[in-house]
């Protein structure tokens, strides 16, 4: 494999600015109604969050990564610090905020339907002035990946400081033109697209409609369709490995991490999706989401 980095000019390839929660997933046979109690199974705790996905997706594949976040000072803030470490994520700029470290409360029904309640906590602290204080941070990766479960001004304070942003546009919500204008690429799923757009369409007219309102690139991903690529030079439909799918969850956060270290080597647009959609087959094939995450040797072509 060539060296990360031939030039030596960058000391990190990908600042990852978002999420850091952990998963409190517990299954059921059904849900509970109003005032009522059901009991589910044991407790099973997971290291999750789209940013803390993003960035142990990139930095498995061997990346060098820094995650610009905030954990509370608790149980769940320490447990996320070792397993991000043991990723070997930099987490020299996760700080600590004056609130309960960010919480996805998750049941899982009789059909593997998910029911999720957030509370963001110390996601919901991450300011606009923490990306201030991390401009060195920024302006030393080539890459900065973004996503939406942190304030939305915070985001697009990294977008303004990144060299180049990939965003995210998860979970769905307006966003302002100025940010639109800043990703290279915007990526977003069919749902997301169909949200921006406020209507349906074949995933290149979307790229195309969506590339008309700003960005310099887009990439839709399709689920087991793989992914759509679009940018000035043209509209590129890249299909996924067929692989067995047993847990699609974090499948679009591995897709985005991976997707960020390719373009911080310098791949082209296509190229780098190609890689991507590798990564995010790979994810399907596992349970649950970090831990499905591959290393650079299970996406590597034969
Ligand atoms: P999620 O919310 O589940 O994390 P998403 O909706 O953001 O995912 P998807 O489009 O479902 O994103 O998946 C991202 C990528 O993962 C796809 O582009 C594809 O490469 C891969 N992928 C997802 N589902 C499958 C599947 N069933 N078979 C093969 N690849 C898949």
């Amino acid at each position: 494999m060539e060296p990360i980095d031939p030039t030596g000019e960058w000391p990190l390839d990908v600042v990852v600015v978002g999420s850091a929660n952990v998963d409190l997933v517990v299954r059921v046979d059904r849900r509970p109604g109003r005032g009522e109690t059901v009991l589910g199974s044991d407790l099973s705790t997971h290291p999750g969050g789209k940013g803390a996905n993003q960035a142990v997706a990139a930095a498995r594949l061997g990346a060098r990564v820094a995650l610009l976040g905030r954990v509370g000072a608790d149980g769940h803030g320490r447990l996320l610090r070792e397993s991000l470490e043991r990723d070997k994520v930099d987490l020299g700029h996760l700080r600590e905020a004056g609130a309960p470290t960010g919480v996805a409360l998750i049941t899982v029904g009789p059909e593997g339907d998910n029911s999720i309640i957030v509370s963001p906590g110390a996601n919901a602290r991450l300011e606009e002035q923490d990306v201030a204080d991390a401009a060195g941070l920024l302006r030393s990766a080539p890459v900065v990946s973004l996503q939406l479960e942190t304030p939305l001004p915070t985001v697009l304070a990294a977008a303004r400081a990144a060299h180049r942003a990939v965003f995210n546009l998860s979970p769905p919500a307006p966003v302002p033109d100025e940010l639109l204008a800043l990703c290279d690429p915007l990526v977003v799923n069919e749902h997301e697209a169909r949200m921006v757009l406020g209507a349906g369409g074949p995933p290149a007219e979307q790229a195309r409609a969506l590339l008309r309102l700003g960005p310099r690139s887009v990439v839709i991903t399709l689920g087991a369709g793989g992914a759509v690529a679009a940018d000035a030079s043209g509209v590129t439909t890249i299909p996924s490995p067929r692989v067995e799918a047993v847990d699609t969850t974090g499948a679009g956060d591995a897709f985005t991490g991976a997707l960020a270290w390719r373009l911080a080597r310098g791949d082209g647009l296509a190229d780098a999706v190609a890689f991507a959609v590798r990564v995010g087959a790979a994810t399907v094939r596992g349970a649950g989401a970090q831990s499905s995450f591959p290393t650079l040797s299970e996406v590597e072509e034969p």
